[in-house]
């Protein structure tokens, strides 16, 4: 983080402007709207200045720069268009601590200015510190959208009601489910289209009505395969909501970051070989969680009701009479092969796909065989870059032939995505070579040929392959 953002209250506190040009006046607003008290310090000032200092009661000194003006200042701004004024300036004010902005000149500040979205007293800072104002504003352009005019009365609302709603509503995760549902409803819905006596109206109706004890809730959510965009709305909006997280290993980093920010988040993934966390244990938290009255989010990898035993834990819950929600995600097999550019499907090569696990039991592959050497379908294996060997043998032993594409994709739809590509008798030797390493999917089928006309994302680039472990958890 090359900045802390904070917000500085100036209410009636000295600011020190020196220069008296259009950019000290573009400077001079925002201070003016803080209620600054503000001295300009130039030799000349424009007219539009002149007449700002005397609407505003702003003191004015006609005479350069003098170390002495910055005397007891809370902030300084230079804006002159004399870069050794301007350096003055600012190693002055660094000697002696004071924050100085220099305007358009990054090097010679202490703090910089935001791109400022105020729906006071909701106010949005953004700064892409100095490097890029064309990504700022684009920035600010879309929070302005998100944002309603009318977003600071409803927190002007909030506001008024709070400590009637702490006494109504004392149990604090009820009290927070009461303000998301007044922040997300009807309620500012009034308020933004200024209807706000009625508003007000069923606001009260609402508290006067409100559960004062949570009911917890467990959302079963598929986080698709790892890039961040590939999350439905619902999902996003469960996400958002969540009191606890219960995450796997196929969870994203970056998928991960979009939970809300204070909630707990329980690692409950696990590794080959390595159990962690017992499934019953699973099973037994999410309910415990959710009769205290917490929204549980269990979040997966790709799907839930794909590979992910999303199944048994909502029956557990089921079986409770715990309320829960299930929202599918982007399945590895949907995900990777979309961005590896092999469709699973295709009128001249596949009319069907089949999803298969592919882990060994004790060592042992058991597939139907027969089944699988089918022609005209697509094969995706999930789990099986320990069988690889074994899953390719099987197929040709079992009649399919020796040259049929396959392909192995390595963290599908990261940005540390490898596919490697190949027939039944070398892709297991290729494979190897490349080192690849979980979470990988096989897809086997005349569709990888198509590869080749449709790859459309890329492979990482070698500086980024490898180690994954700064995108998934574990
Ligand atoms: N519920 C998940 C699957 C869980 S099983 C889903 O619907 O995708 C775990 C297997 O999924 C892994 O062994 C791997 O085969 C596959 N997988 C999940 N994410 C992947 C990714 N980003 N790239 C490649 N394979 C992935």
């Amino acid at each position: 983080m090359d900045y802390l953002p904070l917000f500085h209250n100036l209410k009636g506190r000295p600011c020190l402007v020196v220069g008296g040009g259009a950019t000290a006046l573009r400077k001079v607003r925002p201070l003016l709207e803080a209620g600054a008290d503000i001295t300009i310090v130039a030799p000349e000032i424009t007219p539009g200045l002149a007449s700002l200092v005397g609407e505003k009661g702003m003191h004015f000194l006609q005479r350069p720069f003098q170390p002495g003006d910055l005397d007891g200042a809370a902030l300084v701004i230079a804006a002159t268009n004399n870069r050794s004024v301007n350096e003055t300036v600012s190693s002055l004010a660094m000697a002696g601590n004071i924050p100085v902005n220099v305007v358009d000149n990054p090097d010679l500040c202490s703090v910089i200015f935001p791109s400022i979205i105020d729906r006071s007293p909701v106010q949005i800072a953004v700064s892409t510190g100095g490097s890029g104002p064309v990504l700022a504003r684009l920035l600010r352009g879309r929070l302005e959208a998100m944002l309603p005019n009318n977003f600071g009365r409803l927190a002007r609302l909030a506001e008024r009601f709070r400590d009637r709603v702490k006494t109504r509503i004392p149990e604090e995760n009820s009290r927070r489910h009461f303000w998301e549902r007044i922040f997300e409803g009807p309620v500012a819905e009034l308020v933004y289209s200024d209807r706000e006596q009625e508003a007000e109206a069923l606001f009260l109706a609402q508290l006067t009505s409100a559960e004062t004890t949570a009911l917890g809730e467990v959302y079963l959510v598929g986080g698709g395969p790892g890039d961040p965009d590939l999350l439905t709305f619902k999902a996003l909006r469960l996400m958002q909501q969540a009191d606890i997280v219960l995450y796997d290993r196929l969870v994203s980093k970056p998928v991960l970051n979009l939970v809300r920010r204070d909630a707990e988040r329980i690692y409950v993934g696990k590794t080959a070989g390595d159990h962690p966390v017992t499934q019953d244990n699973i099973n037994r938290k999410l309910a415990e969680f959710a009769r205290q009255g917490h929204r549980v989010l269990r979040l997966k990898g790709g799907d839930p009701f794909i590979f992910g035993r999303g199944g048994e834990e909502i029956e557990h819950l089921a079986d409770q009479g715990i309320p829960f929600q299930v929202v599918p995600g982007i399945t590895a097999a949907s995900g990777c092969a979309s961005y590896a550019g092999i469709p699973l499907t295709h009128r001249d090569y596949a009319q069907s796909v089949r999803f298969i696990a592919g882990h060994r039991k004790n060592d042992v592959l058991d597939l139907p065989w027969p089944e699988l050497v089918t022609p005209g379908q697509t094969l995706v294996f999930y789990m099986g870059l320990n069988g690889l060997e074994a899953i390719c043998d099987g197929l040709m032993e079992h009649g399919m032939a020796r040259t049929m594409p396959a392909a192995l994709i390595e963290k599908g739809t990261s940005d540390r995505q490898r596919v490697f590509t190949g027939t039944l008798a070398d892709l297991p030797a290729r494979v190897r070579e490349g080192q690849a390493r979980a979470p990988t999917l096989i897809i086997v089928g005349e569709v990888v040929r198509l590869r080749d006309k449709l790859n459309w994302f890329g492979d990482a680039a070698p500086q980024d392959q490898g180690d994954m472990d700064d995108k998934f958890p574990l």
